[in-house]
């Protein structure tokens, strides 16, 4: 009867079978597990995007499949999903837009005329920059045609920018992806409602037949002469700078010819923005500008400044992606190579710290457990070079674990390990003592079965996984009910999504386990309110301010 029991048994199935009565389905590596529904995948692409793929599917797989369940949640609730874009863009939680400006295209597109018109009122939310609006002029121009609701919201883009705000814009990038401000105006035509407007709308039209040599009498249209007079013959790096320090010219807007000069690069330093900083690191030190211990103080300054990190919407994951490469001295695919500087990898380290906010202690006892197989090695976070979901969880979890007193770190594959990494360590040796571990199978049960078996105690159980798994005996939620059956204790389980995919290990009908989105920068609170631990007026507090209600389960009773 053993062969008729391994299905009965609704404690204990291998993961290569469902459990006998739970919507669980099969998932891509031969195992099973539950299906997250549509809005958990809305939240997954947001933050994680499907840039690069995953081990199980390519890009263009991956991003057709998000599209679709996009597509469901505008038919289920096409406000709702607009409601949850702007949310996810507008506090900075995504490493990237692109996936929020993919989507705010598709509501523009496919909801119905309601949806639509949200979706095109939220699009000075969603594409704040020059570089967002062409962005989503690419994405929808592939989806609908440019009817006049669609060209009434991007003259409202224009319209609605102050000048001073567009003329940095056009400067700094004029076109991008075959779009540029030239064919949005044409396109649109915002009608300009003063001199200085009619003047700049006419710039990125047709440009300027000559460049006097006194600046325009507008102040906010002399960022634009002095983009002009930078790119005249016989301007010198001297006069560049003085432009650069005068009229707040972007590194965007500087003659190649120039971009190997530190002098420049001091004037750009000056004023750079912190997104600007955190990419120019590399040629900062290349071209010498981080040699003086005067601009290393001054960057650490910059980076180590909690209040403009948000300000800036500074994604933990880009300080991440800025650090590695950094770090390792050279690009991950160019040419240039550089000597790190130490100081600026220890800023950049604290940085990271800080990006995420400011994270209060639950005060329970953690396990975080690192899925490190073969999949979690496959595939970029967002499209973040050389960050894969596995390097990616160890960091996610070295924010739990510099947060909270008690944890407890492994990892597993088809067998635990316990790993010595902790916040005292920096960040960039963390990354290649995980990137160093063995890669093999999944069997995503192993942190339960581990902590049963060697009586660790422990309020929750982080799981930090692509949530396919199949080589266990024993199904991870079985395994978490045995232990709290065994300890007593009433354990919880949250899987940190790493992958845009469609499954988790945690059972929904379970409400003490929870999916979150891996570099989410809500995630961390996510994880507190599991635990009931943040009252409810400190929820307006940004960078949280709207929290999605679709994470919310009520709390079980008792085990
Ligand atoms: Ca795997």
């Amino acid at each position: 009867m053993s062969y008729l029991n391994a299905v009965a048994n609704r404690k204990v199935t291998p993961q290569n079978l469902p459990i006998p009565g739970t919507s669980q389905v099969a998932n891509s590596a031969g195992g099973y597990a539950f299906p997250v529904d549509d809005w958990t995948r809305l939240s997954r692409f947001l933050v994680l995007g499907s840039e690069k793929g995953s081990y199980y599917a390519t890009q263009t797989a991956l991003t057709a499949e998000n599209a679709e369940a996009v597509g469901r949640c505008i038919d289920a609730d096409g406000e709702r999903t607009v409601r949850e874009i702007v949310a996810v863009s507008n506090a900075g939680r995504a490493p990237k837009n692109d996936p929020a400006i993919f989507a705010l295209a598709l509501a523009a597109s496919l909801g119905s005329e309601t949806t639509r018109k949200a979706a095109l009122d939220a699009l000075p939310t969603v594409c704040r920059t020059g570089t967002h609006l062409f962005h989503f002029a690419q994405f929808v121009d592939g989806m609908r045609g440019w009817g006049r609701g669609l060209r009434g919201a991007v003259a409202r883009w224009y319209d609605a920018k102050p000048i001073k705000s567009l003329a940095y814009q056009a400067v700094k990038y004029g076109q991008r992806d075959g779009w540029s401000h030239r064919d949005l105006l044409r396109l649109a035509h915002p009608k300009p409602g003063n001199e200085a407007r009619r003047i700049l709308y006419h710039w990125i039209a047709q440009g300027w037949e000559r460049i006097g040599d006194v600046p325009h009498d507008e102040t906010d249209l002399q960022i634009v002469w002095a983009m002009e007079k930078a790119k005249l013959p016989g301007t010198t790096a001297k006069t560049v700078a003085e432009l650069i320090r005068t009229y707040d010219l972007p590194r965007e807007a500087v003659p190649t010819l120039f971009l190997n000069d530190s002098l420049v690069w001091e004037a750009l330093l000056e004023r750079m923005p912190l997104t600007a900083l955190l990419r120019n690191l590399a040629t900062l030190t290349r071209v010498g500008v981080l040699d003086s211990k005067a601009w290393q103080a001054h960057v650490t300054k910059e980076l180590t400044d909690a209040g403009r990190l948000k300000a800036a919407r500074v994604h933990p994951l880009s300080v991440l992606a800025a650090l590695k490469t950094y770090a390792q001295g050279h690009g991950e695919r160019g040419k240039h190579t550089w000597s790190p500087v130490g100081k600026i990898v220890d800023a950049l380290d604290a940085a990271f710290y800080a990006s995420f906010g400011n994270v209060e202690s639950t005060g329970k006892r953690f396990v975080l457990a690192l899925d490190v197989s073969g999949s979690m090695g496959y595939g970029d976070i967002a499209g973040m070079p050389g960050i894969t979901p596995r390097i990616g969880s160890a960091a996610m979890a070295l924010i739990t674990a510099a947060t909270e007193g008690k944890t407890e770190t492994v990892s597993f594959q088809t067998s635990l390990t316990r790993l010595a990494i902790s916040p005292r360590q920096r960040l960039d040796d963390v990354l290649k003592a995980v990137s160093g571990l063995p890669f093999g199978g999944t069997d995503c049960a192993l942190p339960m079965v581990w902590a049963t078996k060697n009586r660790v105690e422990a309020d929750a159980f982080v799981v930090y996984t692509d949530s396919e798994t199949w080589h266990g005996a024993i199904h991870p939620v079985q395994a978490l009910r045995e232990y709290r059956q065994k300890t007593g204790i009433a354990a919880r389980l949250i899987v940190v999504g790493m992958v845009a995919n469609a499954f988790s290990i945690a059972d929904p009908e379970d409400g003490g386990m929870l999916d979150v989105v891996g570099f989410d920068t809500a995630t961390p609170l996510l994880i507190g309110d599991l635990f009931g631990v943040f009252i409810e007026n400190k929820r307006g507090n940004e960078p949280f301010g709207s929290l999605p209600l679709l994470f919310r389960f009520p709390l079980p009773n008792r085990v």
